[in-house]
């Protein structure tokens, strides 16, 4: 009997893959091990173990795995079985979930090894210069690689010549596979053992007399020896000895100090442990109790805490108790980038325990994370990450806390797997038996949802801590402003009273836009035609820093137009306005007050969220104009004063779930307003101040929001009471995704009648050069979600065996946010 193994290729591909095996790599081989493997023409792929057994593939000749990578499962059996979960109910590949989780140093590139070949005879004369380059370094190198040729040839095109190489049989070209990650080493130095005795320590002295500098040095390191006790490290010495690397360097060389290597992590916590938790409030405590009672019965907890209730502290309590029982805790945040508050806060308590997975680290950080977690280290007891962050080895889980649950971000839109994370992350902590705790001011239709039906507990926090009220809410008519003139830019007086008002009293202020850039539209002022993205369905944004248009969607820019490009009439006018434009506003009406803006052009770059976030907490700032970045959960104890300048277009955004997320965003950037002792005010700018949602935030009713909602859910049969499907078809042909569209969701209406809808375009119809098109489905609460999804693969394979269909992209993302 001969063995196999079926592995998971990190591609889309819908079936395991077998190769064979022999019996002994059978014997030593377990789930979670990455082995090399030939897949296609001549590439290799690192693969995932998925299992041995001894049936061979029936249509298909198994080949043999290239090498086995691992000595140890870098995988655990959870993983696979929770990542079989994500791939099965988003529709996807285990392939493409694998991809998703792994860091990308994990995922080793096979690598083109260039070598002599040995017995082949090479007269000098038979090759040309660029050959013989090649052939020479062979001589003093066993193996090249292709970057190495590159540079010896100083050229970037060097194939063909490789190629010729081949031909006349002077190398060898092969596939090779080698790690990207590269361990840390951090350099120590020590006294020489030739040193080490008294009477030879001594005489060295002696020598040295006549060497100052060299003499400091040694000095310096025994001083530091004997204080610290621990090794010293080169920088150190250099730093504290006052001496430069030369003279270290002199030192070792005569074999007088001698250098080391230790690995270290290259993400230390190099803080001080500065808090202990706090002592919760009567509610807080109220709240623990309630929780700790519920998850007795409920694996998921929905803790609603109005903004400033304090709930991260009881996290940090629940997260307190875990550890003093040995269980890991994931904490989730929507995004890391931006909430780098409370990774410090949770830092202060927990230290070196807290291990935070960082969308912006380099891979080989991310390989030391997962490092850590998969060992159950003490560094990896506490994991702070964005969604990805639920891919990764625990051991030993017995919490998620799922913070802001809400957050559309959560759900990922692209690529494959399109999982949301809070609902993954109920699954993951099932398959550990551990808790799920859903945390918000503001939570989703869908959570409360379920927590009024009694599928998750549900505790509620209606006081601010230290009883702070909430904010006052101000809704600010702009047509009746704009009719009495009683507006400057895109200023109401009461908001520009109000701003005053705060900064005299030495606050500070949030101005809330939803837009970046100066304004969304120019346009014409002759004949009206306004420049569009070459490649998208959109209006160019103009970004006055930079004098461009910019095209949100792809990237696309180019330089401000001096005239209409149709007419050719100067006179060119913006429409709508974007955080720019704001911030340029707000230097003329208050020229006396500093000034900054928070959106995704300010922020590039790994620390770039982190400094305007200490500057402001600094009071270097008092202005704070931003995007929705500004409502993600941050804690500033000196703003008294939030204005939002335009909440129509939240509104009016054409989707299903925009009142909902219009209520969400609005109360969560108000929360940022008297989070300490005085209360603060809100003012929210807008033609339509009878709105019911505007009502609805101005006096914090959540559940009425919630009722309204749900009952608009109910009558238009859309989530949480109906489920939702979205495919959409991609192609840059326009007649080709019609016809292919309507071809899909005929198919889909024989079996799916009326719950079929579209197929639509989008608002923005064309991105990137490819025309989009929607179909929904919409499924009924007893419909199974199951049979559903077989009867769309049917339907997609069906589709994918029309010629012409081919090269349509054909996108299913489940529960579509
Ligand atoms: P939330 O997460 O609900 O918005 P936070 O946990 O950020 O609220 O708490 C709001 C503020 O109140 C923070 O500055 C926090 O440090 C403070 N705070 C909350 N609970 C306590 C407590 N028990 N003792 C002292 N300060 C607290
Ligand atoms: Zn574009």
């Amino acid at each position: 009997m001969t063995d196999f193994v079926d592995v998971i290729l990190p591609i889309p591909l819908q079936k395991a893959f077998t190769y064979y095996i022999t019996e002994a790599e059978a014997s030593f081989l377990k789930p979670g091990m990455r082995v090399a493997v030939p897949f296609g023409k001549s590439k290799i792929y690192t693969a995932l173990v998925y299992k041995t057994h001894k049936t061979p593939p029936t249509v298909y000749e198994a080949k043999t795995i290239h090498q086995i990578l691992d000595k140890e499962p870098l995988v655990t059996n959870k993983q696979i079985q929770h990542w079989q979960w994500i791939a099965s109910y988003y529709m996807c590949s285990l392939g493409e979930v694998m991809r998703a989780a792994m860091p990308n140093a994990f995922i080793l590139e096979s690598e083109t090894i260039i070598s002599r070949n040995e017995n082949q005879q090479v007269l000098d004369s038979d090759l040309k210069d660029d050959e013989f380059l090649i052939y020479e370094a062979l001589h003093h190198q066993s193996s090249l690689k292709v970057a190495d040729i590159v540079s010896i040839l100083d050229k970037k095109r060097v194939l063909p010549i490789l190629n010729g190489l081949v031909e006349k049989g002077v190398i060898k070209l092969q596939e090779e596979i080698y790690e990207k990650y590269t361990p840390k080493l951090v350099r120590y130095v020590r006294l020489h053992v030739n040193h080490k005795s008294e009477e030879k320590l001594q005489e060295l002295l002696e020598i040295l007399n006549r060497a100052k500098k060299q003499r400091e040095v040694v000095l310096t390191l025994f001083q530091m020896e004997a204080t610290s006790k621990k090794p010293v490290k080169l920088s150190e010495l250099v730093a504290q000895s006052g001496a430069s690397v030369a003279v270290v360097k002199t030192l070792i060389d005569k074999n007088i100090l001698e250098d080391y290597h230790i690995q270290t992590d290259r993400v230390l916590f190099e803080g001080d442990l500065t808090s202990t938790s706090k002592q919760l409030n009567t509610f807080q405590t109220k709240a623990i109790d309630e929780i700790t009672l519920q998850f007795k019965e409920k694996s998921v907890v929905l803790l609603h805490g109005v903004t400033s209730s304090g709930k991260t502290e009881i996290y940090i309590k629940l997260i307190e108790q875990q550890l003093a029982i040995g269980k890991q805790v994931l904490y989730l945040l929507p995004e890391i980038a931006l909430t780098t508050q409370l990774v410090s806060r949770l830092q202060d308590y927990f230290g070196e325990q807290v291990t935070v997975f960082h969308s912006r680290y380099s891979g080989n950080e991310r390989v030391e994370a997962w490092n850590n977690i998969l060992e159950n280290s003490s560094k990896a007891q506490i994991v702070i990450g964005a969604r990805s962050a639920l891919l990764l080895p625990f051991k030993t889980l017995g919490l998620i806390i799922v913070d802001e649950e809400h957050e559309q971000s959560y759900k990922q839109f692209d690529p494959a797997p399109r999982y949301h994370a809070r609902d993954a992350a109920i699954v993951l902590a099932n398959i550990f038996n551990a808790k799920t705790l859903l945390g918000t001011a503001t939570p989703s239709l869908e959570s409360y949802y379920n927590a009024s039906e009694g599928k998750y507990g549900l505790v509620e926090l209606n006081q601010r801590y230290n009883n702070v009220l909430m904010p006052e809410i101000e809704l600010v008519d702009l047509a009746d402003k704009y009719k009495r003139k009683r507006m400057k830019g895109h200023f109401s007086d009461r908001l520009i009273e109000e701003m005053t008002e705060a900064l005299a009293e030495g606050f500070q202020v949030i101005l809330f836009q939803n837009r970046r850039g100066f304004s969304p539209i120019v346009e014409c002022t002759t004949c009206g035609h306004s420049p569009q993205c070459p490649n998208c369905d959109v209006s160019l944004t103009y970004h006055q820093y930079r004098d461009q248009l910019r095209c949100h969607y792809c990237g696309y820019n180019s330089a401000m137009l001096k005239s209409c490009q149709a007419c050719g009439n100067v006179a060119l006018d913006t429409k709508g306005f974007g955080t720019e434009q704001i911030e340029e506003e707000v230097k003329t009406l208050f020229p006396d007050n500093s000034v900054a803006r928070m959106d995704l052009d300010t922020t590039r770059g790994k620390y770039g969220f982190e400094k305007l976030i200490t500057r402001f907490e600094q009071k270097e700032i008092d202005i704070l104009v931003g995007t929705q970045m500004l409502t993600k959960g941050l804690d500033f104890r000196f703003v008294k004063l939030v204005g939002i300048l335009n909440a129509d277009n939240l509104l009016n955004f054409p989707d299903f779930r925009a009142h909902e997320r219009s209520y969400q965003l609005m109360a969560q950037v108000s929360g940022r307003a008297g989070r300490t002792d005085l209360r603060g005010k809100v003012l929210i700018q807008t033609y339509n101040p009878h709105h019911n949602i505007l009502q609805q935030v101005s006096t914090n009713s959540y559940y009425e929001m919630y009722k309204e909602q749900l009952n608009d859910r109910y009558n238009y049969k859309y989530p949480p009471v109906f489920r939702l499907i979205k495919i959409t078809l991609k192609h840059k042909d326009y007649n080709r995704v019609n016809i292919a569209a309507d071809w899909y969701a005929k198919s889909l209406r024989q079996l799916f009648k009326s719950n079929v809808l579209g197929p639509e375009f989008p608002p923005v119809s064309r991105i990137r050069n490819l025309y989009h098109k929607n179909i929904l489905i919409k499924i009924p609460p007893k419909q199974s979600l199951a049979k559903t999804k077989e009867a769309i693969l049917k339907i997609d394979n069906s589709f994918m065996s029309v010629k012409d269909f081919r090269s349509v992209r054909v996108i299913i993302n489940v529960d579509n946010y």
